[in-house]
């Protein structure tokens, strides 16, 4: 069975004194918390506080973005080696801030998923569709070139070790969340072409997130479906009585 995976991307949000004292407070709620695991994506300037506070605990932390080279000339860059460093387990690959913001490509994508693989950190890479795209009705087709290009050249053994964030675009930060059914529509579908690409051991192993306006309100929802094993959260994850509600919340759904 797979386990649920909740992320908490705080993006570029929280100062070092900030930082701490959420993981500090996210730490003491969800102590007690083990049936799923828990990630925090704090910003590169709090990671290495941050992983002080949840050392040896049950929550783990995570990069939002890295650079693919391992280090050298590339000004305010970050490494898979230094995130390693500053203590994180994870990495988000991909995100559409990043994709819209920062040109990335599913080839960048994928250079950065290589490398956080070959460091040994687990990836969370994001694939969706934008709104105009779901309404020329071509989400499919992005969702399968973000993944097969995305993708291309992992292994077995490392596509196990990777989560898939599914995370309409027109759903991040809007409100707008996704129906359990629209998602679950998805999810099945990259299940789908996991299979293709894989077979279907590998598929049904892989984790398979969901991200767009999640809060405590709809976490069950979402979670109650067949293929949705977590969720990767912005908004909600900055503030510890959301954040740690739905994780309760989504505790007892397995
Ligand atoms: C995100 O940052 O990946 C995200 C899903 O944000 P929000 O939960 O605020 O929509």
């Amino acid at each position: 069975m797979r386990r649920f995976i909740i992320a908490g991307n705080w993006k570029m949000n929280k100062t070092i004194v900030d930082a701490i004292e959420l993981a500090n407070g996210i730490k003491r709620e969800l102590y007690d918390i083990e049936s799923l695991d828990i990630v925090i994506c704090t910003p590169f300037t709090a990671l290495s506080e941050v992983g002080e506070v949840v050392v040896d605990s049950n929550i783990d932390l995570g990069g939002q973005d890295l650079f693919w080279e391992e280090k050298g000339a590339y000004t305010g860059e970050i490494s898979a080696g230094m995130l390693k460093d500053a203590g994180c387990k994870y990495v988000i690959i991909g995100h559409s801030e990043r994709r819209k913001h920062f040109a990335e490509t599913n080839e960048t994508v994928n250079k950065k998923l290589k490398s956080a693989l070959k460091t040994g950190l687990l990836p969370i890479v994001c694939v969706g569709e934008r709104l105009e795209e779901r309404e020329a009705k071509k989400t499919f087709d992005v969702i399968k070139d973000h993944v097969e290009n995305s993708l291309k050249g992992i292994s077995k053994e490392d596509i196990l070790k990777t989560t898939i964030a599914y995370e309409p675009v027109w759903a991040i930060g809007t409100g707008k969340t996704a129906t359990p059914e629209q998602a679950e529509e998805v999810h099945a579908f990259i299940r789908g072409l996991l299979t293709k690409l894989y077979d279907e051991a590998t598929a049904s192993a892989i984790r398979i997130q969901y991200g767009g306006s999640v809060t405590p309100d709809n976490v069950e929802g979402l979670l109650g479906k067949e293929n949705i094993d977590g969720a990767l959260v912005g908004g909600a994850s900055l503030k510890l009585d959301s954040f740690s509600s739905m994780i309760k919340k989504a505790s007892k759904l397995k």
